[in-house]
């Protein structure tokens, strides 16, 4: 393994998958994006034009484009003369990331309900069971994965292209503290029980019922990540 791969473990294999037709600059900012969302690089880590360049065998424009994009998406900082970092992981941001969430989830069941169709339900129960199985094996990860993709789906069946932008900008502040706190959960949270309660809402059309229950899940949610990270 080259110097360069050591630096930014992950990101080549990263950039391979993504597929060729998105072009250079979509390629490297997906992969940028997924090494520092699941901390592989981790907060304050240099993201060095040059050296990126050379390990994935681009210019260096499509690696400032994408630094300019993750920088719009609170991923990465600009240090004046210095060059970029990851940015840094602060309590404050998970604090402030739950704030809106609660309320972008609660409005995406809403809308989500407004909208429902047996194809949602159908899907929702689906990562539910994935989530079940997570549960089952104390699959942390695996569970991680599955709690999130709940989530997209109801926000894409919003039809609200604002809802599924801000989520995954929320979902991506949660995912890099998950990866740096997985190692300490003995068990995940459960969530179990208060999805199926939303998708049971969400399946008879009560619209408040289905935002209520959203915006309290995300409150529990909160709470068990919080007390994970305060020791309680
Ligand atoms: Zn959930």
């Amino acid at each position: 393994m080259s110097a360069d791969q050591e630096e930014f473990p992950g990101l080549k294999e990263a950039f391979l998958q993504a597929p060729k037709h998105l072009g250079s600059t979509k390629r490297v900012t997906a992969a940028l994006r997924e090494c520092i969302v699941e901390t592989r690089l981790g907060p304050g880590a240099w993201i060095r034009e040059d050296a990126i360049a050379k390990l994935l065998g681009v210019s260096r424009t499509p690696i400032r484009d994408a630094i300019s994009i993750l920088v719009d998406e609170d991923l990465v900082v600009r240090l004046p003369n210095r060059g970029a970092q990851v940015a840094p992981l602060l309590m404050d941001d998970l604090i402030a990331a739950y704030a809106l969430r609660q309320q972008v989830e609660g409005l995406a069941a809403r809308l989500a309900t407004i909208r429902t169709s047996p194809q949602l339900v159908a899907e929702l129960r689906a990562v539910n069971q994935q989530l079940r199985a997570a549960i089952d094996t104390r699959d942390t990860d695996a569970w991680h994965a599955a709690n999130m993709r709940f989530h997209a789906v109801l926000r894409a069946h919003t039809g609200n292209k604002y809802i599924e932008r801000f989520g995954k900008h929320l979902d991506n502040v949660i995912r890099r503290f998950h990866g740096r706190t997985a190692s300490q959960l003995s068990q995940p949270h459960d969530g179990f029980e208060e999805h199926e309660a939303i998708i049971e809402a969400i399946d008879k059309g009560n619209v408040d019922e289905a935002e209520k229950l959203s915006i309290a899940h995300m409150r529990s949610a909160r709470a068990t990540r919080f007390a994970l990270m305060t020791g309680d």
